[in-house]
């Protein structure tokens, strides 16, 4: 018999606590993790790094197309300007399709995974066990980003990065495919006065007994 595959997705706007709700899940679970937002910022950095325009979609494209792991280690990969150009690329169709059957390949593969990003529950996974998209005020995610570069030694100034968040946030949730949106069967959670360690406990128990 097959071996049962358990997807699990998580999906929410930058420093919504996506990333960190989801490695421990994984680590919790023994299962995989991809956070789907580094694919796109490797496309980006491909894009960049060969001087091309991120908002050209056949650049993009071809940059999906020859995606290595290596690429996925690039030093800037988590740069703000990184971000705003993973956005860019991201709206282009070309590139989604070209990211998509890795993503759905890594999620098949058993023990099965927790994947985040913006539209894991609604396109990648609409058949995960459990999705959860979290959400937070573009204030408190700010915040977080400002004191996540700053552990990183990367000083930087709140209103800007603020400003650029509410930007990517835009581009987001207005783009034609696959915008940001929670999936209509999603727990949704607002993590703006919750603990890392409250969002967890609260995911644990809707997958409990989503899981069951
Ligand atoms: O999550 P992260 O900030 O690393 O994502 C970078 C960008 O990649 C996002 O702003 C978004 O445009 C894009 N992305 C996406 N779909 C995903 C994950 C990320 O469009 N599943």
């Amino acid at each position: 018999m097959a071996e049962p595959v358990v997807t699990i997705a998580v999906d929410g706007p930058a420093a919504s606590g996506k990333g960190t709700l989801a490695r421990r899940l994984a680590d919790h679970f023994g299962l995989n993790h991809l956070d789907t937002g580094g694919l796109y910022r490797a496309v980006a950095v491909r894009v960049l790094r060969q001087g091309g325009d991120p908002a050209d979609e056949a650049s993009g494209e071809t940059a999906a197309q020859n995606l290595e792991t290596q690429d996925l280690e690039a030093p800037n990969l988590r740069a703000e300007e990184v971000g705003q150009a993973a956005s860019i690329v991201s709206a282009h169709p070309k590139v989604r399709a070209a990211l998509l059957i890795y993503q759905r390949d890594f999620a098949a593969t058993p023990p099965g995974a927790v994947l985040d990003g913006r539209d894991i529950g609604t396109v990648v996974c609409p058949e995960a066990g459990a999705k959860i998209y979290l959400d937070a005020s573009l204030e408190t995610r700010a915040k977080r980003r400002v004191k996540e570069l700053r552990l990183r030694g990367v000083e930087s100034i709140e209103s800007r990065v603020l400003q650029e968040m509410q930007d990517r946030d835009a581009r987001d949730s207005g783009r034609a495919v696959a915008p940001l949106k929670a999936a209509e069967d999603a727990l949704t959670m607002d993590t703006t006065d919750l603990s890392p360690d409250e969002v967890f406990d609260r995911a644990l128990s809707y997958i409990a007994a989503r899981l069951e």
